[in-house]
This record gives structure tokens, C-alpha cells and sequence, in this order.
């Protein structure tokens, strides 16, 4: 049987297990996937020793730029954002590559929110920069939102971007000016367990057509309900996580799923994910 494992430290309550099980189920495919706590200093040793037997893994924090010099080569995906979140082995090799931006790209698409025109991105981490930089390759003009004190951080990301051939904007969030077809949170805001708070409200919110974000637990985060309640399209994080598993899958053994068959995992992972952080 072939072994499947996502890495990270801590691991905590992963969601990978439950989504790569619903997918390899689909497919007919018996597997076992589990979830593997790899402290930072024992990676390598690790690699050859606990994951020796595994035929592909996912990654996650804090491993996702440390594996990539540990691997045999990594694809286009990877390069652009110098960060793996999944890997597979073949003839004795290992190989890498980042779903993140195609799990974003896709939640958009299923869901018909269109990537073009103006578009802002709240925060200026790890998935602002995937998600600005997806942005402005699809042609959108970006403006990064950050907190006062993180502006710094807002033009570096800018700058990335301005060096990639794309213009963008920066803004303090408290000072948000203007209308947009999508604003992405990309921040931890909202986020369990501090739920309740949003990032930005209905005042910035109206003047936007469609909103995604990314914080994937609660699935309706305050974020997510001010759009609803102004009538937005919104999506949630969840679409986000489900479609960067089913690039693995393609990856890992050339995999595909329908549109219908990813929905119905988004819902039974969202369900999972209330059973278990809410005894729902
Ligand atoms: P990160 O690298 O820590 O970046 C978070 C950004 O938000 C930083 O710019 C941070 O500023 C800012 N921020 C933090 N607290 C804030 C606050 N109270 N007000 C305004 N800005 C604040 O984190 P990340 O990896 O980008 O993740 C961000 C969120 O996206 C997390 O909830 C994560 O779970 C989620 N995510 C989801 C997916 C998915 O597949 N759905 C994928 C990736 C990430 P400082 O740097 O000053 O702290």
C-alpha cells in the first residue's frame, strides 16, 4: 500500500489527512496518509529515515522553503514563490513543487469570481504574496493594505512585484480609498479561535464587487459575512485548501477531479472541520 504523509511543526489539527483520504477515495486508490510532527532540526534525518517509505508528502510550516535544497529539483511553481508544499518520490528521487496559487486560482473559478480589474489584497505574509502575485500576473492592479506600523512590509511585497514587471499600490488599512472587483484577506484575522473580528468592515467591503478569504476556519469568518450581508459573491478559505490537495494529486500520479466531486469534499471538509473545533 502506498504511504502519504503531510509534514509540518506543530501539526495540530491538519485538515490534509481528511481531504487526500476523500480524494485517494474517490479515485479507488488505498492509501494511508497520516500526519507526521517534524521538528526543523531533524528534517534531513527524517527524510531518509521516518518519510523513507512515504511515495509523496505534503508541507507545511515551518518546512516549506528549508526542504527545497533537500530535494532533487522543484518545478516553475516553487521558484516563483521559493516555497514547496508538496513532494513526490520517484525512482528513489524527490521532487517538489507549490500548489497554493492554483488552489487559490481555482477557488476563484468554480466559483465564478473573475481575477481582473482592480484588486485588494489585505496583509502582506506568506498568502498575500501568493495571492498579489497571482493577482498581477492575471493583469489585475494590486493594492496591498497592511497595518500602519507593517507598511515596510507592504512596499517590500510591492517592490517584488514592481520586479516582476507588475505595478502596484500600497495603502494603510485605515486609510483604504477607492472600488475594487475583489478583495482577498489575507490575514489571520477572523481566524479561530479569535473569531467575530473582521480586518476591514462594511465601510471598505461595499465598495468591493466580490470578496474571498483566505482563513479557511470559521468557514463564514466575519469577513465573509459582512460581504454576504452587502450581497457580494464570497468565497472562503476551505475552496483554497481543497483545490491546492487535488493539484497534489496530479502531481503525485497525474490525478484530475470534476468541479462536483471538489465541491462535495469542500463541504465534507467544512463539515469535519465544525465536528471537530465546534461539536457541530
Ligand atoms: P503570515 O505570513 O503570518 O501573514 C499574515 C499577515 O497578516 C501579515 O502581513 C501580518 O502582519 C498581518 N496581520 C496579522 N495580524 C493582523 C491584524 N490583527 N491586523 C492586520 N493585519 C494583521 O500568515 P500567512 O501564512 O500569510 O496566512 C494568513 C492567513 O491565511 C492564515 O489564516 C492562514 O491560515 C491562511 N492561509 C490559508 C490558506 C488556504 O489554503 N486557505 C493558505 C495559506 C494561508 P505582521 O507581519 O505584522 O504580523
Amino acid at each position: 500500500m502506498e504511504k502519504y504523509a503531510v509534514i509540518g511543526h506543530p501539526i495540530g489539527h491538519t485538515m490534509s489527512p481528511f481531504i487526500h483520504k476523500a480524494l485517494f477515495a474517490i479515485k479507488g486508490i488505498d492509501i494511508e496518509y497520516s500526519a507526521l510532527d517534524i521538528d526543523p532540526s531533524s528534517l534531513t534525518e527524517d527524510l531518509n529515515g521516518r518519510m523513507a517509505d512515504l511515495n509523496g508528502f505534503n508541507v507545511t510550516i515551518p518546512h516549506k522553503e528549508r526542504i527545497i535544497p533537500l530535494l532533487h529539483s522543484v518545478d516553475e511553481s516553487a521558484k516563483k514563490y521559493n516555497a514547496v508544499n508538496c513532494v513526490k518520490r520517484e525512482n528513489g528521487k524527490l521532487y517538489g513543487c507549490s500548489t497554493d496559487a492554483y488552489g487559490f486560482l481555482k477557488a476563484l473559478e468554480a466559483n465564478n469570481i473573475p481575477l481582473k480589474g482592480d484588486v485588494l489584497v489585505l496583509g502582506a505574509g506568506g498568502a498575500a504574496r501568493t495571492l498579489a502575485r497571482e493577482a498581477a500576473d492575471n493583469g489585475c492592479f494590486v493594492t496591498i493594505a497592511v497595518r500602519e506600523a507593517d507598511l515596510d512590509k507592504a512596499l517590500e511585497l510591492k517592490d517584488w512585484l514592481t520586479a516582476c514587471g507588475k505595478d502596484a499600490n500600497t495603502a494603510a488599512l485605515s486609510e483604504i480609498d477607492g472600488t475594487f472587483d475583489l478583495c482577498v484577506n489575507a490575514t489571520p484575522v477572523g481566524m479561530y479561535p479569535h473569531t467575530g473580528v473582521s480586518v476591514v468592515g462594511a465601510e471598505v467591503l461595499k465598495n468591493c464587487s466580490a470578496v474571498f478569504d483566505a482563513v479557511y476556519n470559521p468557514r463564514e469568518t466575519e469577513f465573509l459575512k459582512i460581504a454576504n450581508s452587502l450581497g457580494l459573491k464570497a468565497v472562503g478559505g476551505m475552496a483554497m485548501l481543497v483545490w491546492q490537495a487535488v493539484k497534489a494529486h496530479e502531481f503525485w500520479y497525474g490525478g484530475t477531479f470534476e468541479v462536483s466531486e471538489v465541491k462535495e469534499i469542500i463541504e465534507a471538509a467544512n463539515e469535519e472541520m465544525e465536528r471537530i473545533f465546534y461539536e457541530k
